[in-house]
């Protein structure tokens, strides 16, 4: 027999949840420590004892609903997401996930399974970025670093300011760390946000990876000229040599790296008007790749492209690294329980990898993770028209529950 999860249930929390911070469009806006998202979490919490579940809060304000094992020195699998949002955002983003893990635990509970694990349904903090980004399960890894706090991406006196109004300490949240041997994994039910299942029309998503990015400053410098009396063929326009970088840089990825994906998201030429040739022109430049061999090689033939766009024209060049985030890859096993488990359903599946972070990024470093997608339709995300058909939805949390018990079998319980 297969488990499934209660539709009816599972609608009812997930329509009730969005009311939190609900815009007029549809949305949810439900950054960090907002009062929506504090509201949610709380929510979440009552949602948890209603249901007979331990509610949980950490010293990250990761919140937690609980369904304990048998034997209390058991191992815990971790089933989660995120309630925070981004601005204007959609939702079903994080929100989904968290959802989807309730849900799992009520099941089991509700089929009075006697698994050899605890099974947690966690809430991550910050996953969006309002402080840190991905900052609970960051902490709940020991992932957090000194210099991640030092220089957070919110600003450090927003993150100082805002872990004291919430009653929460720097020192605190770096001890939100668990042992990994407590652990017996770490399983996520995400949206894809992106077109990739819709288009081929499959119903759930097993991600292989969510894939490393590398970030530059890219400068060109020529002469800043007189745009009327300089004749076209004694210029040294840095717009130009931007220019056939920036397509460059689409065709090298296109031809020769089909795994990965490369972006000039910005662009801004100096002095920037209509008289003058520009002599300067600034670029970022993000290559993402699964894989961390190809990730060096994405770069270097993007650097020698800048070089090669520099020569055309003329030009000077630097390229300046600014950060690397690497790949993680899931986990074998947590994929091919996945796979059994939409099999199990009559569900198709097609393995791809995470373009977007997510918090399994962090526990990949510290225990088996992995993470299961259901589509997005229009690949559309970040955005109050985000949207998934509701039996995707079902179809995710029943992956998810199938996969989590034969994980959960799997693990052997050890003492800790
Ligand atoms: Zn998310």
């Amino acid at each position: 027999m297969v488990l499934r999860v209660d539709s009816d249930r599972m609608r009812a929390d997930f329509d009730a949840l969005a009311t939190f911070g609900a815009t007029p469009d549809g949305g949810v806006e439900r950054t960090t420590f907002s009062e929506a998202h504090v509201a949610a979490r709380a929510w979440f919490l009552d949602r948890a004892r209603d249901a007979g579940l331990e509610p949980h809060v950490d010293l990250a304000a990761n919140h937690s609903a609980v369904l304990p094992a048998r034997d209390p020195g058991s191992r815990t699998l971790l089933l989660g997401s995120h309630l925070d949002s981004v601005r204007r955002g959609g939702r079903y983003d994080g929100a989904l996930g968290v959802i989807c893990a309730l849900e799992v635990l009520r099941a089991v509970r509700d089929a009075d399974l006697d698994l050899p694990v605890a099974l947690e349904a966690i809430d991550f903090t910050d996953e969006e970025g309002t402080l840190i980004g991905t900052l609970g399960s960051c902490a709940l890894a020991g992932r957090l670093s000194p210099e991640l706090l030092a220089a957070p991406r919110g600003g450090r006196e927003v993150l100082v300011a805002e872990l004291e109004r919430m009653g929460l300490t720097e020192a605190g949240v770096r001890e939100a760390r668990r042992d990994p041997a407590t652990l017996a994994g770490y399983l996520e039910l995400h949206i894809e946000q992106g077109p990739v299942l819709e288009r081929a029309g499959a119903d759930i998503g097993i991600v292989t990876g969510i894939t490393g990015a590398s970030s530059f400053h890219v400068v060109f410098d020529g002469e800043t000229r007189h745009a009327g009396t300089t004749p076209m063929d004694a210029r040294r326009d840095a717009a130009v040599g931007a220019a056939a970088f920036v397509l460059g840089v689409r065709e090298t990825t296109m031809r020769t790296f089909r795994g990965c994906v490369a972006t000039v998201g910005d662009i801004a030429t100096e002095p920037g008007s209509f008289n003058v040739v520009p002599g300067r022109a600034r670029l970022r430049l993000e290559c993402r790749s699964l894989d961390s061999a190809e990730l060096d090689a994405l770069e270097r033939a993007l650097i020698e492209q800048a070089h090669e766009a520099a020569r055309e024209f003329g030009l000077a060049v630097t390229v300046e690294p600014v950060g690397r985030l690497e790949p993680s890859p899931t986990d074998m096993s947590v994929r091919a329980a996945c796979a059994t488990a939409a099999a199990a359903l009559g569900l198709t599946t097609l393995e791809l990898p995470s373009g977007a972070g997510h918090d399994a990024q962090s526990l990949a470093a510290v225990t088996p993770s992995g993470i299961v997608f259901v589509p997005s339709a229009g690949g559309i995300s970040h955005d109050p028209s985000e949207h998934t058909s509701w039996e995707h939805c079902v179809n995710g949390a029943n992956v998810l529950l199938g996969a989590a018990v034969q994980l959960a079998d799997r693990a052997r319980v050890v003492p800790v």
